[in-house]
């Protein structure tokens, strides 16, 4: 199973922050604006990130036991950006923190022999905002 289907921890260590265009009061399948608030003159962030205690409110997770994003087809750019460690081959250092932070274990290459014996490494089974082609964009630490 995909570790972050089993984690979320993410989800509640960083604010996270983008660019109001991605309002789906401004794009088509955008971020659910009723979840997000103003951030700055040109950034909103999710509900919930704004300060500490940060929790996404569109995290559906159990932290360390299930997790899921409720709106993942329509979530900022900046969620998509945060890979899982060793997912694609290097570390994560904001995946290794908000695992550390919950006390749960980095992730090594081992949680990959799953993925990489099935032989389906293609479609990336992610459910917490993760993608193998996004530019590394440090989200805004809360
Ligand atoms: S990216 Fe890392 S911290 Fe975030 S849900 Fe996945 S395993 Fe957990
Ligand atoms: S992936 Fe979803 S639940 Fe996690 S921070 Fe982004 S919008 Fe919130």
């Amino acid at each position: 199973m995909h570790p972050c289907l089993t984690c979320g921890a993410c989800c509640t260590q960083y604010r996270v922050a983008f660019h109001w265009m991605e309002s789906d009061e401004c794009t088509g399948g955008g971020v659910p604006a009723g979840m997000t608030e103003r951030l700055d003159a040109h950034r909103l962030c999710m509900r919930g990130t704004y300060s500490a205690p940060v929790r996404c409110v569109a995290l559906d997770a159990e932290i360390g036991v299930r997790s899921r994003c409720s709106i993942h087809p329509n979530r900022p750019s900046v969620c998509r950006e945060v890979d899982a460690s060793w997912e694609f081959g290097v570390p994560s250092p904001q995946c290794d923190r908000a695992r550390l932070a919950h006390g749960l274990p980095v992730l090594t290459a081992a949680h990959w022999r799953w993925r990489d014996d099935a032989g389906n490494d293609d479609d990336h089974p992610d459910d917490n905002g993760n993608s193998p082609t996004s530019p590394p964009v440090t989200p805004i630490a809360a």
